[in-house]
């Protein structure tokens, strides 16, 4: 019921528009640019049927390994250009500030329209569409799409997505919605392993290094219930690691015994600090993140923090605690 009614709303809004716009939210991970360019090679392939005259994707700049995706070299970079749409597709943003740049198309639009999975989601557009059960942007975007209109490369696109936003389908967030949406990918004829080595485990050298030095400099507090570890400019420049080079540490530092939350920080400004909060299920990230201006899923989210990592660290752990002592409900 809730996918026809969803498809429908999402349909008239195309039909009535003559140019649209999709974007993602800053630095944009697979699910961000998965569901991008799955979306994207839709609505160009039905272009006539839609009748609309243009469709743009915006999107920060990706890692390389993205680059596997059709369309990806098709995303404009940077919101320059003067534009209004009648229809602007936000897609894996759980609030407006988190477009970036591309801010001002959404400002500017006839109409905008909010599909996405995050449980903080400020349903910020004309039209939401917000599934907080499903594992992932791409996958919500799956349920839109008529399945014969699926091609192998729209397929590749949501599956990258699937699998960035599950962690290769370990993370609890994976139902067997999502087992079978991915089964019905690959029935599409992708390269199921190459995705997945390509954009999901292949690191570069520097990127093991970060991770290594990273996984070193880390911290056990609260009788090991909480792991730490930060990186600043300086370290990074050491390095020459780019902020796209320090995905996946924070999941690594997850899977150390005995943890219930990691928390990963990188320095975006000086004394200015984007973190990443992942949890084994006892703590809820997300509420955390929500209170410090952040967002994201109940055991993935984030947010950005001033000050040195130490005393982001000390504004950090009484949250943290408290939901672990039951103070606080998770
Ligand atoms: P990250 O730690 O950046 O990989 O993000 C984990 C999850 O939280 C992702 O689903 C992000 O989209 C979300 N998230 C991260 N940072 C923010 C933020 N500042 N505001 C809202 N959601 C966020
Ligand atoms: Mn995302
Ligand atoms: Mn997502």
């Amino acid at each position: 019921m809730r996918r026809v009614i969803a498809v429908e709303k999402i349909v008239e809004q195309i039909i009535n528009a003559r140019k649209i716009a999709i974007a993602g939210h800053i630095r944009p991970d697979g699910d961000c640019i998965g569901s991008c360019t799955a979306l994207y090679q839709y609505l160009k392939r039905n272009q006539n049927r839609f009748g609309f005259e243009k469709v743009d994707m915006y999107l920060e700049p990706f890692s390389n390994e993205f680059r596997i995706l059709n369309a990806t070299d098709e995303a404009s970079h940077n919101c320059q250009v003067d534009e209004i749409y009648d229809l602007f597709i936000s897609l894996d943003c759980a609030s407006v500030d988190r477009l970036g740049n591309a801010i001002k198309y959404f400002n500017s639009a006839r109409k905008t329209l909010n599909i996405d999975h995050h449980i903080s989601n400020t349903n910020f557009a004309d039209v939401n569409h917000v599934v907080a059960d499903a594992s992932s942007t791409s996958e919500v975007v799956f349920t839109l799409l008529e399945e014969e209109e699926i091609t192998k490369e729209i397929a590749s696109s949501l599956y990258v997505g699937i699998i960035h936003d599950t962690g290769v389908f370990k993370h609890s967030n994976t139902t067997e919605k999502t087992m079978n949406i991915a089964g019905k990918l690959i029935s599409k004829g992708i390269d199921s392993s190459r995705l997945i080595n390509d954009t999901f485990y292949a690191k570069t050298y520097i990127q093991n290094q970060v991770l290594g030095r990273c996984l070193m400099e880390s911290d056990l507090i609260l009788d090991g219930k909480i792991i730490v570890s930060s990186i600043n400019r300086k370290t990074m420049e050491l390095y020459q690691a780019a902020t796209t080079d320090l995905e996946g540490i924070v999941d690594q530092l997850r899977v150390t015994k005995g943890v219930e939350v990691a928390i990963f920080m990188y320095e975006t400004n000086e004394n200015e600090f984007k973190i990443s909060m992942r949890s084994n299920g006892k703590v809820n990230v997300s509420k955390i993140a929500i209170h410090f201006g952040g967002g994201g899923h109940v055991q993935a989210a984030g947010c950005t923090m001033n000050g040195l990592p130490t005393d982001i660290l000390n504004n950090l752990t009484p949250h943290i605690e408290a939901q672990l002592n039951g103070n606080v409900k998770p």
